[in-house]
């Protein structure tokens, strides 16, 4: 054993294991309330033997994380021991004989590194992950939360709202901020207390405990943003818009059949006005017409058939259509049944009035609704198709 304690300034209980302790010393230090002659664990006792041992071998004490020593993972100890020691539940005879054992530097003093920085960094980011570790996520943590670490709370939400303010500011380094972005629901901003809703709600973003209003696709602007991200990297993106141009040109094309712009929102149960956005320029932004149309409305309008005669298809009832057709098909109907004109007015469903002024030619155009009637007789009588 000797030589094991041979510090610096070996504290009592060093001398006393080397059996070096005046025996007054002893006895009055024996006696003091709580006094411990082998304060450390057997772990800490084999930690701080691997420790000096490396010190030894090596000459200095800035151990590696993964430093194992004789077989034991002295770096993994130290690593607790400054954690305790930030955490405040370091002995602090473990702390005197950490610099005890430290050999003497260029400035002729002993010292150990506690790195308290890095340290905090680690606590906070294990205090993060158990958090995950029940809620799989940190969308939804409350404000001001702690977690509870090897017996101490840590304020871990007031350092998540640190560390984003210091990546605002450029502070933070690529490693840290993988690290924090590898942590599930990590979000570089924190929700606006006045974009809060209950979680889970219908207004609510979706993913679940997100605590922010939905905006986009169920989804807030972060989780949407984060989902977009990810999907792109995924190559799996696909976006809610397609090229306007070729719907533009069905409309144009509605248009010239006789199914206007208020006829087609109804029928396709799109908004008017966003149809007139796809046509035309808009003055008010100065700008040409839309590039991009949403691909759920571009289907809707789609779905509307061209009519392929100006009465046929979705054509309202009221829409005007030239007489030229229909004047045709009554003649035709009139001469089958080879009654009186009245009669075919009749048998056809209108009034005798529209029949002759069709017939006549004094109308150049008739309603949808008339051609349609007119068309059906002739179907009927005529036995022929539509032309
Ligand atoms: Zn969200």
């Amino acid at each position: 054993m000797a030589g094991r304690w041979d510090c610096g300034w070996p504290p009592s209980c060093c001398r006393y294991r080397d059996g070096e302790l005046a025996e007054w010393l002893r006895d009055e230090l024996s006696r003091r309330p709580g006094w411990q002659w082998e304060p450390l664990s057997a772990e800490d006792d084999a930690g701080l033997e691997a420790y000096r041992s490396f010190v030894a071998w090596e000459g200095h004490n800035d151990i590696p994380a993964d430093a194992v020593e004789n077989d034991y993972p002295l770096g993994k100890w130290v690593a607790s021991v400054r954690r305790r020691r930030v955490l405040g539940t370091l002995a602090p005879v473990l702390a005197l004989l950490l610099v005890a054992a430290a050999p003497i530097d260029r400035h002729y003093l002993r010292r150990f590194a506690w790195h308290p920085q890095s340290t905090w960094w680690a606590i906070n980011l294990d205090a993060a992950r158990q958090y995950i570790s029940r809620t799989q996520t940190l969308l939804g943590m409350p404000d001001g939360h702690c977690e509870l670490l090897e017996g101490r709370p840590i304020a871990v939400s007031q350092w998540m709202s640190r560390m984003r303010h210091q990546h605002k500011r450029g502070l933070l380094s690529d490693e840290q901020i993988a690290e924090l972005q590898a942590l599930p629901g990590w979000q570089w901003t924190a929700a606006p207390i006045a974009e809060r809703v209950e979680p889970g709600s219908p207004e609510a973003c979706s993913n679940f405990p997100c605590p922010r209003r939905a905006r986009c696709r169920g989804l807030c602007g972060a989780c949407y943003e984060e989902q977009r991200t990810a999907q792109l990297a995924a190559g799996t993106w696909t976006s809610s818009y397609v090229d306007a141009a070729p719907v533009r040109e069905h409309v144009i094309k509605l248009k010239e059949r006789g199914i206007g712009r208020r006829r087609l929102a109804a029928l396709a149960g799109v908004n008017d006005k966003a149809s007139a956005t796809l046509l035309n320029a808009r003055s008010a932004r100065s700008s040409g017409p839309r590039g991009k149309v949403l691909v759920t409305t571009a289907a809707k309008r789609w779905a509307v058939e061209i009519p392929d005669a100006p009465h046929h298809g979705s054509v309202a009832d009221r829409t005007p259509v030239p007489a030229e057709t229909s004047r045709v098909q009554l003649r035709a109907v009139v001469e089958t049944l080879g009654g009186s004109r009245a009669e075919a007015y009749r048998r056809c469903g209108i009034s005798v009035a529209t029949g002759t002024s069709v017939l006549t030619g004094r109308s150049q155009q008739v309603t949808a609704a008339t051609a349609r009637r007119i068309e059906r007789a002739y179907t009927a009588y005529c036995g022929a198709g539509t032309q």
